[in-house]
């Protein structure tokens, strides 16, 4: 395999739905899983396709209860094309004596191949290849081309290209109870010999969905002179071609299917525009010039390069494709946030979590319109949030931990435990933490840009609330003398109660009460740095009092943070918990990612034990550099010695299972000053993740995005020591000798940068162009930088 490409030798039914995620084709716009186009759900195959922030709403009765789920719709099918000799049956690979088989993933191009040749019934071999891509350039467009060889035989060959609108949301095997079937078919029509169309709306949201596909059959540069007939069934269209092919002699079907929805910008009607784009579109090699060009660019701005270990170099790549077929410039109109899971499957009904805070900081460096896209996601659904707060009693802005189409909160009410087969209440939502993550975007997106504007207009706001809420949150506690807050969850799963205690929440986070307060402050400054008459109105606006801001200056210098045993306690009476007796689970159980479905199973409660399932007080580390932490627990009266990260690290990686993709970024980025090789062991971890299904069954229900996100962040942010910090670029580099040579291209201010870091040097080069100069910073020593010119620190 070369450094770009990504394959699979032989066929394997049990690895089919792993592959088919990791080889979904997208463009930010949509996205269609690495299945066969020949197969169709069952079991085995799951031709999903997915169109961002394309939702729609079903109730079921679960024990007697309605519950209500909204769900990234899985679209029609547009991939189907299949094929028969001598009006034998229609191939199918399941069926079929396979010689040879070959499925591999252009990572340069996100163009899939897959090759096979197989022996039918009548002894006839036959060789097949098939290509496939979503058009980054033109989003609505999507091309398969399928060539035929028959390599022992001559005959009649039938092949059929149609689009299918029987699909539902069946990925999902836990969510099997729950209802699925999101699509209407509207209408089905031929629109020329080789072109038809299928248009469904979506039951509830009411979002017409169109794809028209056009399938035209050559030898080589010629057209086929083919039979032809529409075939039509209910929801489902296309057609047959037949021909007459000699041994040797390839025929190729071409299928170029445009997509619209009642979601897009600058159209009138989506099955209006996909009838009408289709004509337009050239043949599949015209269309895949432009796909490679727009991929070009993209590379050109978001490729990283190390020198050694060329194995993680290809899973990076991989995982910089799988962020930008999720999010790219198609995104960027769209008002969409970031899937936790991707554009390639089912898993969290493609909601919207905390992930972004693992996916901004890489994307902040290297197309900030995008993240500031994003943003805009999160700000259009203000109004939704502030009423969340209102009904809670509460002030300011309450994000959803999990978010869809219009921002209210879309977390599960009931889920199931798969070990135990019980359905339970789900008390994820009371991670309020998810508008730290907001807070922290916005903040870091103005480090990294410098934009005033979107500061003003839209950042304050944002900050302001989100800070609000936490300060109507927070509570005076009289017996301690300081602020508390109570009845939250941290981004460690394993603990929404007291033991015993059933919905109420932990109190006192330590994770939350510490970026609750850093939120606090970061809304003050960028209170200071609007221009007055904005900060005027926006205070108006809100309602916002001095009174207010003195509070939370106060929340700000005495906000409580619980210690046990030298480290910082997970939150309120973590000490209190019992120890697991983490070598005898995993003696009986092996995996035990899990714990909190294990012992769930065994009638017991994870909420009992000191066991996290992720980074909870590790975040803090994750998200703000010693530099940030010191003073900040030196403003709550805290003070942490030199000593206390590793400490903390230590305490809380032996009672942690990684049973979050998320897990693993973090302590890879907390252990990489202090423990190299520990560290590199996360790295792997987090680039294994997907690759090799890490969680047993999870990523063929669709990718993890934020740990693919957060692996190329520890190259581009953690072992360079990069942070965007008070108007300057720092760099603090602890680079792995045994990656070799680092070069990314970085955009820092409006500045195309060239960051370039070996074992002895570091060096940024800026590109030509008019900026004002940049402060860099390397261990201590400063630099300014002018377009056009290069900075050096020997390390
Ligand atoms: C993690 C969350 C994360 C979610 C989606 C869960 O397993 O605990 O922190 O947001 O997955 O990736």
């Amino acid at each position: 395999m070369s450094g770009w490409t990504w394959c699979y030798e032989g066929y394997d039914p049990a690895e089919e739905g792993l592959r088919e995620s990791l080889c979904t084709v997208g463009n930010g716009y949509l996205a269609t899983r690495g299945a066969a186009p020949e197969s169709s759900a069952d079991g085995v195959h799951y031709p999903g396709t997915y169109a961002a922030g394309v939702y729609n709403r079903l109730e079921t009765e679960i024990s007697g209860k309605g519950v209500e789920n909204e769900s990234l719709v899985n679209l029609p099918n547009w991939l189907p094309v299949t094929f028969r000799v001598e009006g034998g049956p229609w191939f199918d690979i399941d069926a079929a004596e396979i010689l040879e088989y070959r499925q591999c993933l252009d990572l340069r191009r996100a163009v899939l191949t897959r090759r096979f040749r197989y022996r039918d019934g009548a002894g006839r071999t036959t060789a097949v290849t098939q290509r496939r891509f979503a058009d980054m350039r033109f989003a609505h467009a999507c091309a398969l081309e399928v060539t035929i060889t028959p390599e022992d035989w001559s005959g009649r060959l039938e092949l059929r290209s149609a689009l299918d609108g029987r699909v539902a949301n069946t990925l999902v095997d836990r969510y099997r109870d729950l209802a699925s079937g999101h699509l209407q078919t509207v209408d089905t029509r031929e629109l020329g010999e080789d072109s038809c169309l299928l248009e469904t709306q979506t039951s509830q949201s009411k979002i017409r969905v169109a794809m028209a596909a056009r399938s035209t059959l050559w030898r080589g540069e010629r057209r086929c002179d083919a039979e032809r007939r529409l075939v039509e069934e209910p929801s489902w269209i296309g057609h047959d071609v037949a021909v007459d092919v000699a041994a040797g002699d390839s025929v190729t079907l071409e299928k170029i299917v445009t997509v619209f929805t009642g979601r897009d910008r600058a159209v009138s009607e989506p099955a209006a525009e996909a009838a009408r784009w289709l004509p337009r579109m050239g043949r599949f090699g015209t269309l895949l010039e432009d796909h490679c060009l727009a991929w070009t660019q993209l590379w050109e701005r978001f490729d990283v390069r190390i020198e050694g270990e060329q194995h993680a170099l290809r899973t990076v790549r991989l995982h910089l494709l799988h962020l930008l077929q999720t999010l790219s410039p198609n995104t960027v109109d769209l008002d969409v946030g970031v899937p936790a899971r991707g554009l390639h499957g089912e898993a969290y009904r493609g909601h919207v979590l905390w992930d972004e805070l693992f996916v901004f900081p890489l994307l902040n460096l290297r197309v900030p319109d995008l993240t500031r896209a994003l943003l805009r996601y999160r700000y259009r659904r203000l109004p939704e949030a502030r009423e969340a707060a209102r009904a809670a009693g509460l002030r300011g802005a309450m994000y959803p931990w999990q978010s869809g189409s219009d921002g209210r909160e879309e977390n599960q009410r009931l889920h199931l435990n798969p070990m135990s087969g019980r359905w339970l209440p789900d008390p994820t939502w009371r991670q309020h933490h998810i508008g730290i993550a907001v807070a922290y975007n916005v903040w870091h997106y103005y480090q990294a840009t410098g934009d005033r504007e979107f500061l003003t207009h839209y950042g304050t706001r944002m900050l302001v609330e989100i800070a609000w809420f936490w300060s109507s949150l927070a509570s005076y506690d009289r017996r301690c003398g300081r602020y508390v807050i109570r009845g939250v969850m941290g981004p460690d799963e394993f603990h929404s109660d007291y033991p015993g205690a059933t919905g109420d929440g932990i109190d006192n986070n330590a994770y939350t009460n510490v970026m609750a307060v850093w939120v606090i402050l970061r809304a003050i400054d960028a209170l200071s740095l609007i221009p007055e008459q904005a900060r005027r109105e926006l205070m108006r606006t809100v309602g916002l009092q001095d009174g207010e801001l003195a509070r939370w200056r106060d929340i700000s210098r005495s906000m409580f943070v619980p210690f046990h045993d030298g480290v910082i306690s997970q939150f309120e009476g973590y000490e209190d918990l019992a120890e697991l007796d983490w070598e005898g689970y995993r003696r009986r159980y092996g995996d035990i990612q899990r714990l909190d479905r294990i012992l769930e199973a065994e009638g017991d409660d994870v909420n009992r034990y000191k066991a996290s399932k992720q980074a909870d007080v590790l975040m803090l580390f994750y998200l703000l550099s010693a530099d940030e932490l010191g003073p900040l627990f030196d403003r709550l009266g805290y003070g942490l010695d030199r000593d206390a990260i590793p400490r903390n690290i230590d305490y809380y990686l032996v009672r942690t299972s990684h049973g979050s993709t998320l897990s693993a970024v973090v302590h890879a980025w907390v252990l990489a000053r202090a423990h190299r090789e520990r560290a590199m062991e996360f790295f792997v971890r987090t680039l294994r993740a997907d690759i090799t299904d890490i969680q047993g069954g999870t990523t063929p229900e669709g990718i993890h995005l934020a740990a693919m996100a957060g692996s190329v962040d520890l190259l581009q942010r953690c072992f360079s020591g990069l942070e965007t910090r008070e108007d300057r670029l720092l760099l603090n580099p602890y680079w792995p000798e045994s990656l070799g040579t680092l070069t990314l291209p970085l955009r820092y201010r409006e500045h195309p940068l060239l960051l370039r870091i070996s074992g002895n040097r570091v060096d940024v080069t800026a590109g030509p162009g008019m900026q004002q100069p940049i402060e860099i910073e390397c261990r201590g020593q400063t630099a300014e930088l002018t377009p056009g010119s290069t900075v050096r620190f020997p390390l």
